[in-house]
């Protein structure tokens, strides 16, 4: 990948992070029968159903535009906590997105989506959530942009911090979602959220 991205290139990016989803969808629903009601990989599968939907019918060739009709898209799916949260990421994104975008407009983008989710939940790093593999992600992407990364390579970093994010909610007691009313019985288990920002980061 080039030193930017436009808008077909993240069109690209939507479809691989579905596809992603739909290849693992039965270990998100296995993850979150373990504290929760087993119904995430269906849920993200539906989500990005919508996501798809939006992206054909997407005629403005605008990456905002994208990013927000992605977001409400994927708002509208009932099941739980996950469609609002993932909708807000992208819907948000849109407002700090340009038309054509570099590692540091990239950044930039992902931080405000991140700025959008936490408007919407109080869950902090460390509470097992999606917040776990976000934060990390959009860290590194800063982190890669301001050391001057291509886009591609800057990507990469988020991915593997993503996952490393995802993987570090094994060892932590969920204090948000259905996985809360496990307590400790939700250590030893990944969060199924967080492990999906890791898949779509991965697609990316
Ligand atoms: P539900 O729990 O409503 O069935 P899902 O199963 O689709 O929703 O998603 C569960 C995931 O959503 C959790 O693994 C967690 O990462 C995330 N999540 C749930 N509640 C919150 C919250 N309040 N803040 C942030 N993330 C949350
Ligand atoms: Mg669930």
């Amino acid at each position: 990948m080039a030193q930017t991205i436009s808008y077909d290139d993240f069109v690209r990016m939507l479809r691989c992070a579905a596809a992603q989803i739909r290849a693992n969808h039965e270990h998100l629903s296995q993850l979150d029968s373990v504290g929760g009601d087993g119904d995430h990989g269906t849920t993200m599968v539906r989500a990005m159903g919508c996501l798809e939907k939006a992206v054909d019918a997407d005629t403005s060739a605008q990456v905002p535009a994208l990013l927000q009709n992605v977001g409400w898209a994927i708002m509208g799916v009932d099941g739980g906590a996950t469609g609002p949260l993932l909708g807000t990421l992208f819907s948000s994104m849109s407002d700090a997105a340009n038309q054509v975008l570099d590692a540091a407009g990239i950044a930039a983008a992902f931080e405000a989506g991140l700025a959008g989710v936490q408007r919407q939940t109080k869950a902090q790093l460390g509470d097992k959530t999606m917040i776990d593999a976000l934060v990390p992600a959009v860290g590194a992407l800063r982190k890669a942009a301001d050391d001057g990364l291509a886009v591609g390579p800057a990507l990469q970093c988020a991915a593997e911090a993503a996952a490393a994010g995802a993987a570090s909610t094994v060892t932590l007691q969920a204090r948000f979602g259905r996985a809360r009313n496990i307590k400790e019985q939700s250590i030893g288990t990944q969060d199924p959220g967080a492990t999906s920002i890791s898949l779509i980061f991965k697609g990316f």
